[in-house]
């Protein structure tokens, strides 16, 4: 099978309180396994098969919905373990602040901007930073599991940073407070890492 399910490099529980375990159990083997399974599957047999995932989001025909969904919903999640840190929270440094200084005016601004994305996100779907050629950064939604990497999705550019806004990311323990769920994912955001992301996609 050409894509896995990446293991996470901390505990279901290290993200508490901000995610509880069970949603992070659940969240990572039940719904990403499935994603990972069902593209497989989906490009299975089909020249997809020797693509790696970035080039298969980025040429993607959008009426195939199978490897639309799944493929989408394999990259994003791959991306959202990735940003997330017991340790992570605070602020970010370097690079990646002054392209946010420079977009938003400050971080806090930043953060409002990426919050509203999110909480106003219509059902389900994600909210991104992503950057671009020039090394600008731009904060945009998507539906479902669309990413920035889909052609003419409304959605420029690389993304670096994504909060997953499904009710699966975030139902057990916070029920409809979407926002509560939101305010609590920057505790957990590791901005290190989402700033080397930066570094290779400016
Ligand atoms: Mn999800």
């Amino acid at each position: 099978m050409p894509f896995e399910l990446p293991s996470l490099s901390y505990a279901y529980d290290a993200l508490e309180p901000n995610i509880d375990a069970r949603t992070m159990e659940i969240h990572h083997s039940k719904h990403h396994n499935g994603y990972t399974t069902n593209l497989n599957n989906a490009i299975a047999d089909t020249p997809l098969i020797n693509k790696s995932i970035e080039e298969i989001l980025s040429g993607l025909d959008m009426e195939n919905k199978a490897v639309r969904n799944n493929g989408g919903g394999f990259y994003n999640h791959r991306l959202f373990w990735k940003i997330m840190s017991p340790n992570g929270g605070g602020i970010p440094s370097g690079a990646l602040a002054e392209a946010i200084d420079n977009k938003f005016g400050s971080f806090e601004e930043f953060k409002t901007t990426f919050s509203k994305a999110a909480a106003t996100q219509f059902g389900s779907g994600w909210a991104w930073l992503c950057v671009k050629k020039d090394g600008s950064v731009d904060v945009c939604a998507t539906a479902n599991q669309d990413n920035p990497l889909m052609q003419d999705i409304g959605c420029e550019g690389v993304p670096i940073l994504g909060i997953d806004v499904w009710e699966h990311a975030y139902y057990l323990n916070y029920q409809n407070k979407r926002p509560d769920y939101i305010n609590a994912f920057f505790n957990v955001i590791d901005w290190s890492t989402v700033n080397e992301l930066y570094l290779k996609g400016a």
